[in-house]
């Protein structure tokens, strides 16, 4: 390929404009595309400028006849017939992560999954600070990859959020500990099958050489069997067998073994967070700080002072004698069913729906007859929800209109032992900016109604 000079970056969101800067760094003519047209900050607006590169909306293939390559923004989809006729025309289209990857000297930690990347990625980033090098955080967490690598050294270690939708577009990207927490249906809207929708997921682990370790969830089912697609060292961890080799509990407490050395790190009830989808992001993450080379006992501090992230499974405060958890980052089943199972007493008062993301909902409605009191229904997705909810015998169920409803509905009823927990399985769209608006409005509304 010719000597790439003029790139368009598609996408102008937080890893669209962490490219382009990065790119025009570099001298190289940028063109930031969008469909919506923006307004850039003025300092990267400038440095666009510089090179004869600027934001642009519109006409998409006007631009792509004149770059050499695509930088995509995880919103975009490798599918769309422009990409995919700019490919077959010699453009090279590439992923903002692979482009950070190309960019980057050092050594890098990708955590993928359904669902955990945040907190795992969290983890595995407070884990890293104790080693005596330059440490970093990025990706899918909400900072752009190739920015937060930029000034880092050989010796560096990024750790890397890595969502599907980043992983659809990687080339090269192989990085030295790869871990997978777990794979459950969601982002059927893009994907279109679960097989692919696996297999994007896999890129995080596809370049790997000998050298380099996967990390793989023993107790999931499909990842499980992933070993037969790996090239690196493959570990495993496990909350429910004690493995030969691997990461793993036993007795409550997190074991690594490797190399038929055995170190313990903690015991869970030590840890401020809880569940056993929460044991399960430990253990992936003492495995991607050991592979990283954190001591046993650096670890160990790690975990014990971790508070957890918010918007999952946060405790928000008691009123009356029950507690309210936001579990705004519940966007899909699985992470509802783990937060259900999460609280082992039942007696919940769920509040779920949202905008609609059309996945089965039957194994979520079998577990919230078991476990809750009340559903409290709001959203685009109601009315399906309600169909599905009356089907698998939930016997109380209120349908509400506005979000401040549904919180007064469960302030109105709720009573120890109760708890009361936000936790959608939808995506906020249809009412918030994002789940982060969303969390924080179902605090301000219960601190309300605790004054
Ligand atoms: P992600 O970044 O993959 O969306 P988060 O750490 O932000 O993951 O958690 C998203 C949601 O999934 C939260 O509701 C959280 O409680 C739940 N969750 C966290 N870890 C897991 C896990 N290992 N398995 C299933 N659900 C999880």
């Amino acid at each position: 390929m010719s000597e790439i000079q003029n790139v368009m970056v598609f996408g102008a969101g937080i890893s669209g404009k962490g490219a382009a800067a990065e790119l025009a760094e570099q001298g190289k003519t940028v063109f930031l595309y969008d469909d919506t047209p923006k307004v850039l900050e003025p300092e990267l607006a400038d440095a666009l400028a510089a090179n004869g590169g600027g934001f642009v909306s519109g006409n998409v293939e006007e631009v792509l006849a004149k770059v050499q390559q695509v930088v995509l923004s995880p919103a975009v989809p490798l599918a769309l017939p422009v990409l995919q006729k700019a490919a077959a025309d010699g453009i090279e289209v590439i992923a903002e992560i692979e482009l950070a990857w190309r960019n980057f000297p050092g050594h890098m930690i990708a955590i993928t999954g359904t669902n955990g990347k945040t907190t795992t990625t969290t983890l595995v980033g407070e884990m890293m600070k104790k080693l005596p090098v330059k440490t970093a955080v990025g990706g899918n967490i909400g900072f752009a990859l190739s920015r937060e690598v930029k000034g880092l050294d050989k010796n560096s270690w990024v750790t890397a959020e890595v969502s599907s939708y980043q992983l659809e577009g990687i080339r090269q990207f192989s990085p030295d500990v790869a871990a997978v927490l777990n794979l459950t249906p969601d982002h059927m809207e893009r994907h279109k099958t679960m097989d692919e929708y696996a297999r994007c997921k896999r890129n995080v682990f596809v370049n790997q050489t000998a050298k380099q370790v996967t990390i793989l969830n023993y107790d999931d089912p499909e990842v499980r069997t992933w070993g037969k697609y790996c090239r690196g060292k493959i570990c495993y961890f496990s909350r429910k067998a004690v493995l030969p080799e691997g990461v793993y509990m036993k007795d409550g407490s997190f074991f690594v073994k490797w190399n038929n050395k055995v170190s313990e790190i903690c015991h869970k009830s030590e840890l401020q967070i809880f569940g056993a989808h929460n044991e399960e992001n430990v253990l992936a993450a003492i495995a991607c700080g050991y592979f990283a080379g954190v001591t046993a006992e650096n670890m160990r501090q790690t975990l014990l002072d971790f508070k957890g992230v918010e918007h999952r499974i946060e405790y928000v405060t008691t009123i009356h004698g029950v507690p309210y958890y936001n579990d705004s980052k519940a966007t899909n089943t699985d992470s509802v069913i783990k937060a259900l199972e999460a609280f082992p007493g039942g007696h919940i008062i769920l509040l779920a729906g949202g905008h609609d993301k059309m996945t089965p909902l039957e194994p979520m409605m079998s577990l919230i007859r078991e476990k809750t009191d009340l559903l409290i229904l709001l959203g685009e997705a109601k009315e399906r929800f309600y169909e599905a909810a009356v089907t698998a015998g939930v016997q109380n169920i209120v349908k509400v209109d506005t979000f401040k409803a549904a919180v007064d509905t469960a302030y109105a009823v709720a009573k120890p032992p109760q708890i009361v927990l936000l936790s959608p399985a939808c995506s906020s769209f249809d009412m918030f900016h994002d789940m982060g608006e969303r969390g924080r409005y179902f605090k301000k509304l219960v601190h309300e109604l605790e004054k």
